[in-house]
């Protein structure tokens, strides 16, 4: 983009006056295209701060409506958007927050037969699904198709993170780490319990990982961030890539 606009240089001042953001780095922010797939407890809390942040395109990935018991960690839903779709609610929220964000809507579930058209638009997959069978999906069509791919997973006190980008040089992809295979439960991450304020900080978390990789900052690809929220201990567990993947690795 050419030049910001004074509303934009208002609205987004006390992230211009960081010095390693500056004019430049709220440009990159403006022009990112970030694709969100779930509209559950990640995904909307990593909408609702990128889209405060600036990020230019927003695609919203979900096929399902609202129910009471997502309203303990779906921030912007309340009681009365309860059986209305998630993406159309989001997309109605993100708006009033910032209605610069330009917002596509997809109310479908990410499938074989819809993932190359939807991906297409955009840079930066946002994984924030609740099983395994579409993460192992997603980073299937990431890695095939030159996405960054930006995923979390949940599970009572503890969240998981990472930024994957994997067709570049010696990068893991998502499988490397989580070998696909039947060993994994069926059932969604939300059947075992998440608590509100691990769902908030799992979409914080995935955000800060694409903005530190939008700005340029030193981003490892090769790690993934662990957090248990009850006593705060972090960890990362550094990983190489898998030479015998099945999706990532050199022929
Ligand atoms: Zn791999």
């Amino acid at each position: 983009m050419s030049k910001l606009s004074n509303k934009q240089i208002e609205k987004y001042s006390r992230q211009i006056i960081i010095d390693s953001i500056g004019i430049s780095g709220q440009k990159k922010i403006i022009d990112a295209k970030v694709l969100i797939i779930g509209c559950g407890g990640l995904g909307t809390s990593v909408a609702q701060y990128l889209s405060m942040a600036g990020i230019g395109v927003i695609g919203l990935v979900d096929d399902d409506t609202i129910n009471l018991s997502n309203l303990n960690r779906q921030t912007l839903f309340i009681e009365e958007d309860i059986d209305k779709a998630k993406v159309d609610i989001l997309f109605k929220k993100i708006k009033e927050i910032n209605p610069e964000v330009s917002i596509n809507k997809y109310k479908t579930k990410i499938k074989k037969n819809n993932i190359k058209k939807i991906f297409f638009d955009y840079q930066y997959i946002l994984d924030c699904t609740d099983n395994f069978q579409t993460r192992f999906l997603i980073n299937k069509f990431c890695h095939e198709m030159k996405k960054i791919l930006v995923t979390a997973a949940l599970q009572n006190f503890d969240l998981q993170a990472a930024i994957f980008k994997s067709w570049h040089g010696k990068n893991p992809c998502y499988e490397c780490f989580f070998t696909n295979s039947a060993d994994y439960p069926e059932e969604s991450c939300d059947q075992m319990g998440i608590l509100a304020t691990v769902a908030g900080l799992g979409g914080t978390i995935q955000g800060q990982l694409l903005i530190n990789d939008v700005l340029k900052k030193k981003v490892n690809f090769s790690e993934i961030i662990l957090l248990s929220c009850n006593e705060f201990r972090m960890r990362k567990i550094k990983f190489k890539k898998n030479p015998k993947c099945k999706i990532c690795k050199v022929n």
